[in-house]
């Protein structure tokens, strides 16, 4: 297995802009490089700080104006024709336990690459434009997600802040101090100043479909938005030897038949309609007993609210259609929902036409993970690419795109910017 240096290495590098973002990636990954040569950068750790200062050094080399918020965001301005209003693009630093060098880094330095480039020709945008790095997106430091970006956009309340607990022990408010921060600076961070025109996110894919189709970079058509349900299947517990198969009242049978089916029930819904069961309690839980109780979770999603809400009445009628004319009953229980995050159609069309002043195939991808540009999207218009990802890994060391492939999601962005 080739390592992250060799593969770095063997990259064809074609122009300045393939150079700079390989020579910045390198320079990153040197932050919090594990033995086998992953990326470990927690958020609100000393790692993350110093990815996000070394970025900042970048931005100022070229005149941006930096400033940080109370939730450790960072914001470099280069200044626009018109500053009434704000472009946005960015991604977040912070890494999972063993991630890859790629997922959020690519976002931040392509963005830092497409000013870099105005910088260079003397080009001012439309509007202002705010390269942005949100603090612990992934939200491995307190279990949470989209820390930075939701504190940001005020979707964070306090309570939630009280029930924060590090893999230490470490309360929210011992590990905002490390930033220099606190409670009160992260639950008023900046927040916009002024209307966001457009956010843009450059991602790795961190699945297939890119690669399949041989191609570089896709349109991200909507950001999924997940749903849990809670579904409990009843029966009666039972000797596992001595109650006859007639007999039996086996919650766990019901419930491998209602899993087993489910693919077809989010098949039936959209192409885009997905649902899982990763998680399942069977009770009581001895070899020789006959399960008489079920609880397991269905996460489900898809990329608009419509299909979301068919999905979720499909799996709750699953459910029930299962344990139909059976001594099985069944209670669920929808405990999450977070709304689709849709791209706006006109914003897809202008980036079609972006695509295709680059000999591109605007590809359309719907986006299964949660990123920053779902916090922003809950008020503006936002924007994703993504970039193909080598055997879609990612959440790991082996993770890797192609330098090449960034270069031409940075090429469609800036053109996209500069025909808004
Ligand atoms: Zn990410």
């Amino acid at each position: 297995m080739k390592l992250f240096t060799d593969k770095m290495a063997a990259e064809k590098l074609e122009d300045r802009t393939s150079e700079r973002l390989h020579a910045r990636i390198l320079e990153i990954s040197k932050i919090g490089r594990t033995e086998n040569e992953g990326a470990k950068r927690m958020g609100y750790s000393e790692e993350e700080s110093q990815a996000k200062h070394k970025v900042i050094e970048w931005m100022q080399e070229i005149g941006m104006q930096v400033r940080k918020d109370g939730a450790g965001n960072v914001f470099g301005t280069y200044k626009g024709a018109d500053s009434s209003k704000v472009f946005m693009a960015g991604s977040h630093l912070d890494t999972v336990p063993d991630g890859g060098h790629f997922d959020g880094a690519a976002g931040v330095l392509t963005a830092l690459e497409i000013v870099t480039l105005w910088h260079e020709a003397g080009y001012k945008p439309k509007y202002d434009f705010e390269v942005v790095i949100f603090s612990d997106e992934e939200g491995s430091r307190f279990s949470s997600g989209l820390t930075g970006s939701r504190a940001f956009m005020g979707m964070i309340e306090e309570t939630e802040l009280d029930k924060y607990r590090d893999p230490d022990g470490q309360t929210f408010d011992e590990v905002i101090s490390n930033i220099g921060s606190d409670r009160q600076q992260f639950l008023t961070a900046e927040g916009p100043s002024k209307q966001i025109a457009m956010y843009a996110e450059i991602h790795i894919e961190q699945a297939k479909q890119l690669e399949q189709k041989d191609l570089p970079v896709g349109i991200v058509s909507g950001i999924a938005g997940a749903t849990r349900t809670k579904i409990t299947f009843r029966g009666a517990a039972g000797h596992a030897g001595s109650t006859p198969m007639t007999e039996r009242k086996d919650a766990l049978v019901k419930a491998s038949e209602f899993i087993s089916t489910l693919p077809e029930v989010a098949k039936g819904i959209s192409e885009t309609a997905v649902a899982t069961v990763g998680k399942m309690n069977v009770s009581p839980g001895g070899v020789n007993v006959i399960p008489g109780e079920v609880e397991l979770v269905v996460d489900a999603r898809d990329i608009n609210e419509d299909s979301q809400s068919q999905l979720i009445k499909a799996v709750a009628d699953h459910a029930n259609d299962v344990v139909n004319n059976s001594d099985i009953t069944v209670e669920t229980d929808l405990t999450t929902r977070i709304l689709p995050i849709p791209v706006d159609t006109e914003v897809i069309r202008n980036m079609e036409a972006s695509f295709k002043r680059h000999d591109l195939l605007p590809i359309h991808l719907p986006s299964g993970a949660g990123h920053d540009a779902m916090s922003i999207g809950t008020q503006f218009p936002i924007t994703m690419l993504f970039v193909r990802s080598i055997q879609g890994i990612s959440h790991n060391p082996e993770e890797f795109t192609h330098i090449e492939d960034l270069t031409k999601a940075v090429k469609v962005l800036k053109d996209f910017f500069e025909n808004l």
